[in-house]
């Protein structure tokens, strides 16, 4: 019998860059067109990789922005984070940054599992964040970084598989201190 494992994972990002939309592109397996904005949801999914099994809590939280003040229950009992922000938008590249260091600081400076995501890569004639960018500042945490469109299904599954990924990781990284 494989064992499952619990996993909690919070979706964080400014209003608007498609953070509801990669959640239920990965668990529904359809793109949401229309706002609707999100006060906070959550998706549960069991995820097999390998010989493993995970029971993938995701928490989908309403829009940060850089005077967001993160609630104990964004840090207390979560294993990983997935930080979105919208290639369209510079602004919401820069409120990753420090929403980043808000989460770095409340778990006490220790090496967070982070897939950082430049969502609405299909959107290119309005791009304002460049793929370097994006990969410079995830390789300057230790993270993991990829860009993404919430219509197409297969990166969301990407994404889901390497924050359970980078989770493992991290907690090695620990084993051998
Ligand atoms: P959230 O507030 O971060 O949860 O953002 P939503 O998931 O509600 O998305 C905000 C808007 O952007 C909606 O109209 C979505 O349809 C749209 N959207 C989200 N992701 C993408 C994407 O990858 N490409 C495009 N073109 N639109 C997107």
């Amino acid at each position: 019998m494989p064992l499952v494992r619990y996993r909690k994972v919070v979706i964080l990002g400014y209003r608007s860059v498609g953070k509801t939309s990669l959640a239920h592109q990965f668990v529904e397996g359809k793109f949401l067109e229309g706002y609707d904005p999100t006060v906070e949801n959550t998706y549960s999914k069991i995820v097999t990789l390998g010989k493993d099994e995970f029971h993938l809590h995701l928490v989908d939280t309403a829009g940060q922005d850089e005077y967001s003040i993160l609630p104990y229950s964004f840090i207390i009992g979560v294993h990983g984070y997935v930080l979105v922000y919208s290639v369209t938008s510079l602004h919401s590249f820069q409120v990753i940054e420090s929403l980043y260091q808000k989460l770095y600081e409340g778990h006490g400076k220790t090496r967070l599992p982070v897939v950082l995501v430049g969502n609405k890569a299909d959107l290119s004639l309005d791009r304002e964040v460049q793929a370097v960018e994006g990969k410079r500042l995830a390789e300057s945490w230790g993270a993991t970084f990829m860009e993404s469109s919430a219509r197409e299904n297969q990166v969301t599954q990407d994404i889901f598989t390497k924050v359970i990924q980078e989770i493992a990781r991290v907690e090695n990284s620990y084993g051998q201190e």
